[in-house]
C-alpha cells in the first residue's frame, strides 16, 4: 500500500527558528548590556569551510548578534590556536566559541575542543557536553543532531516507545543523536560500518537517521511503511544530465525510492543542513542567557 510521504522543510522550519532567535534577542542584549556574540575561528584555506563560516557569521548578524571571526593561516601552531582560545574564554563579548573542524593535521583537534570552555562551547563537542548529554544533564547539544531532533518533533507528536535506528556512529551526529533520541523515550538502535544485515534493522525503525556519507545508501525497500526518515548526509555526485562537469548534492538516502513509503522524509538540500546553523544560533542565545543569569531560551 502507497502512503502520501511528505518531505519536511528544514529550510522553512530553519527560518522560523532565526525569526524567534532574532525575536529574543533583544531582551538578552537590554540585560547584558551588549549584543550576544559568537566567535569563529577557522584555521588555513579549506574552500567548503570558508563558506560555512561565511554563511555562520551572516545570518548570526542576521539575527542580531555580534560575530568575531579569527581567520588563521594554515601554519598556525596548535600552542598559537590554544592562546586565541584562552583569549576567547575570557572575552567577556564572546558567549560562544567555533573552531570550524576539520583543523590542519598538525593540530590535536581533541586538544583544541577540550581548551573551550564548556559554558561557550556552543558546538557541544566538549567532553564535558557529551558527557552531560549522555548522563541527562543540560549542557550544549551539537547542532546537527538537535536539528534533526526538532523536526522530529514537529513531526511527530510523541517520540515515546518509537524504534528509532541511527545509522552512523561519529562524535559530532550519530552518538549525539543516539542520546536525544534515547531521552525521548525511544528503543535506539545504533548502526555503523560493522552492523550486519543493515537493511534488516532499518526496516524494524519508526524513526531512520542516516548520518554515513554514503550517496543513497539507504533505498526505499529498506523503509517501514510510514516510517519518518532523517538523512543527514551531503554528498556531492556528478550529474551529467545537467551538463558537462554538473555535479549535485544528495544524501545518504535514496529520496526517489521511499516516495509513497516513509511517512515524511527530509529532502537534501533543504533538510537538515539549514538547520545546522539555526541551532548554533540558539545554542549561542542559550549561552548569553546563561551568562546574563536569565533562564534558558525556549525557541
Ligand atoms: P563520519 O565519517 O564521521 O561518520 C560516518 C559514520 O558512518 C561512521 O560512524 C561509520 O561507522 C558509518 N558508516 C560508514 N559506512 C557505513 C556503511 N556502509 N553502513 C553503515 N554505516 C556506515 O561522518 P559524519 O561527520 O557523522 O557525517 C555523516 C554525513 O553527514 C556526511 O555526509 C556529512 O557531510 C553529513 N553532515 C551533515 C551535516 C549537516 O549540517 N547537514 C552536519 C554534519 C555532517
Amino acid at each position: 500500500m502507497s502512503v502520501a510521504t511528505q518531505a519536511i522543510d528544514g529550510k522553512a522550519f530553519a527560518e522560523r527558528l532565526r525569526q524567534r532567535i532574532a525575536d529574543h534577542v533583544p531582551s538578552v542584549e537590554h540585560r547584558l548590556g551588549r549584543k550576544p556574540g559568537l566567535a569563529v575561528v577557522l584555521v588555513g584555506d579549506h574552500p567548503a569551510s570558508d563558506v560555512y563560516v561565511r554563511n555562520k557569521a551572516k545570518q548570526t548578524v542576521e539575527v542580531g548578534m555580534a560575530s568575531f571571526k579569527h581567520a588563521l593561516p594554515a601554519d598556525t601552531s596548535e600552542a598559537d590556536l590554544l592562546s586565541l582560545i584562552e583569549t576567547l574564554n575570557h572575552d567577556n563579548a564572546v558567549d560562544g566559541i567555533l573552531v570550524q573542524l576539520p583543523l590542519p593535521k598538525h593540530i590535536n583537534e581533541a586538544a583544541v575542543l577540550a581548551a573551550i570552555n564548556p559554558t561557550k562551547d556552543v558546538d557541544g563537542f566538549h567532553v564535558i557536553n557529551a558527557g552531560k548529554l549522555a548522563t541527562g544533564q543540560s549542557g550544549f547539544v551539537p547542532c546537527t543532531p538537535l536539528g534533526c531532533l526538532m523536526l522530529l518533533k514537529d513531526v511527530i507528536d510523541d517520540l515515546s516507545g518509537l524504534e528509532a535506528v541511527v545509522i552512523g556512529r561519529s562524535n559530532i551526529v550519530g552518538k549525539p543523536m543516539a542520546q536525544l533520541l534515547l531521552a525521548e523515550n525511544c528503543t535506539v538502535t545504533m548502526a555503523h560500518s560493522r552492523t550486519k544485515n543493515l537493511s534488516a534493522v532499518v526496516k524494524r525503525a519508526d524513526i531512520v537517521v542516516a548520518a554515513v556519507g554514503r550517496a543513497e545508501m539507504v533505498e526505499g525497500a529498506w523503509i517501514k511503511p510510514g516510517a519518518t526518515v532523517i538523512d543527514v548526509g551531503i554528498n556531492r555526485v556528478d550529474a551529467p544530465e545537467q551538463g558537462v562537469h554538473k555535479t549535485r548534492l544528495v544524501g545518504d538516502v535514496d529520496f526517489a525510492s521511499c516516495q509513497g513509503i516513509a511517512g515524511a522524509i527530509t529532502p537534501v538540500p533543504g533538510g537538515v543542513g539549514p538547520m545546522t546553523i539555526a541551532c548554533l544560533l540558539a545554542n549561542t542565545l542559550t549561552a548569553a542567557c546563561r551568562h546574563a543569569g536569565l533562564p534558558d531560551p525556549i525557541v
